[in-house]
């Protein structure tokens, strides 16, 4: 379909997507040559694609827009120096994309992770498209990052290195074009210095121009704990609609970091048995429910997991095989594949990371009807908070817990609803329904304002 040289796509306005044409391209990218046709066509991008040319048929948009839609509109590279702790330099590759800018300006998060890379960027900008649009937020997605292992670096280092990427990019972000967030490793102090480096630059404070900061420069109320506890609204109404209350439930929880560790207490309150957790160092497993604030306390002084004895240690493999009620994944991409979906022994999964399931773990999970709420519903938590924060910013008028609390339930919900609704309607998966919902919306507004010129 790609060559090089010429065009990377083309489409007849009028046509819409059929079944044949799409299950046709799904095919075409998986014989593809192994050879990189466009330079983020990496395994992450294929699947965010694969996921994509799945949903097509059923979101009845013509061909221009689902092949206008299936290319990141832009993507920026960037080398950034550092000067080292020791007094060397390091130079570290920085990435940018913007997936689509038909809504409005591009959101999405900035992480430090030794897997970054421009596909990767590319599959999570795609992502956040999705994501922005199912939840009837006005962006588009991007999603960037250095790659590096921010363990690695000193504090001052890593200020550094966020200050250098932020002027690198500088003529790329802005609160009416590209607003980042914190995702993988970066946190409401990395918000603080692109935050403070824009504004420089600018000469005045300009607080919307990222989200996730400290609430002490515009940060809002309820952002740090917002993905986490929309996932758990998200699996407490796909619960019920099995037929079930959280209360008394068991829950494993993959990742104890930001998303994982707030979704792990959120479950607790509820009164489920959160009976596993893990992060990098490993899991820890108690069949009675673990004690979630203990183990927050314990991070909360040693970093991580490790060392952590109190309860038996387990892989982080079999964490994912325990028999339980409710799976989180809110680790990273690529968790469940075809090596260990067949031993999954969950009645429900939810995404709190995004992509951790592959296309073929997708198809086992199904054949074997467990449902699968997917990352682009269940995650989106975090960016509508950030919308919020993003509104308060602009109107310098801020709204309190309660409130946010609130309108982040409503809007998860209402989203929620869409999703099943698509779901039984077509008698498709709750991810292709997802995807529908998501593309649908892009859609009407490519329809509307057309390919310049
Ligand atoms: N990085 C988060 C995500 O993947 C949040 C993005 C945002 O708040 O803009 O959804």
């Amino acid at each position: 379909m790609v060559a090089r040289g010429g065009p990377i796509g083309g489409a007849q306005p009028s046509r819409r997507v059929t079944a044949d044409r799409t299950l046709s391209r799904v095919s075409e990218l998986d014989a593809s040559p192994t050879e990189p046709v466009l330079e983020w066509d990496t395994p992450l991008f294929r699947m965010a694609r694969a996921q994509y040319e799945q949903a097509l048929p059923y979101a009845g948009v013509s061909e221009m827009v689902a092949e206008r839609l299936s290319f990141p509109e832009r993507a920026v590279i960037v080398s950034v120096p550092l000067r080292r702790d020791d007094g060397s330099i390091e130079i570290f590759p920085g990435y940018r994309v913007q997936h689509s800018t038909v809504l409005g300006p591009t959101k999405g998060g900035i992480r430090y992770d030794p897997e970054v890379s421009l596909g990767e960027c590319a599959a999570l900008a795609t992502w956040m498209t999705w994501k922005c649009a199912l939840l009837r937020l006005p962006y588009g997605g991007a999603k960037g990052g250095i790659r590096c292992d921010p363990h690695a670096l000193s504090r001052r280092e890593v200020e550094g290195l966020t200050r250098r990427f932020t002027s690198e990019l500088i003529r790329d972000f802005g609160p009416q074009t590209d607003i980042p967030a914190p995702d993988m490793a970066t946190n409401e102090q990395t918000m603080a210095w692109m935050m403070d480096t824009y504004s420089m630059q600018s000469g005045y404070a300009v607080p919307e121009v990222v989200t996730g900061k400290p609430i002490s420069i515009g940060g809002s109320v309820f952002r740090r704990e917002a993905t986490g506890a929309g996932v758990v609204m998200v699996a407490e109404q796909a619960a019920r609609r099995i037929g079930y209350e959280l209360a008394g439930r068991s829950c494993v929880v993959q990742g104890f970091g930001n998303v994982g560790g707030v979704a792990a207490t959120e479950l607790h309150d509820r009164g489920a048995l959160v009976v596993a957790v893990s992060d990098v160092s490993g899991g820890v497993h108690s069949e009675g429910g673990l004690d979630v604030p203990a183990l927050h306390a314990y991070v909360a002084e040693h970093d991580s997991l490790a060392g952590y004895d109190r309860c038996e240690r387990i892989t982080n493999e079999q964490l994912l095989e325990l028999p339980c009620d409710v799976l989180v994944l809110a680790a990273r991409e690529d968790q469940l594949t075809s090596a260990n979906a067949d031993r999954v022994h969950a009645s429900l999964v939810v995404e709190g990371a995004n992509g951790p399931t592959t296309i073929e773990a997708d198809e086992i999970l199904g054949e074997r009807g467990i449902p699968v709420v997917p990352d682009i519903l269940t995650n989106a938590g975090g960016v509508t908070v950030s919308y919020f924060e993003w509104v308060q910013d602009l109107g310098r008028l801020f709204w309190d817990r309660d409130e946010i609390r609130r309108k982040l339930s409503d809007k998860m919900g209402d989203a929620l609803d869409r999703v099943y609704s698509v779901s039984v309607d077509k008698g498709i998966t709750l991810r292709q329904a997802a995807m529908v919902a998501a593309i649908r919306e892009v859609a009407a507004a490519l329809e509307a304002r057309g390919i310049y010129p």
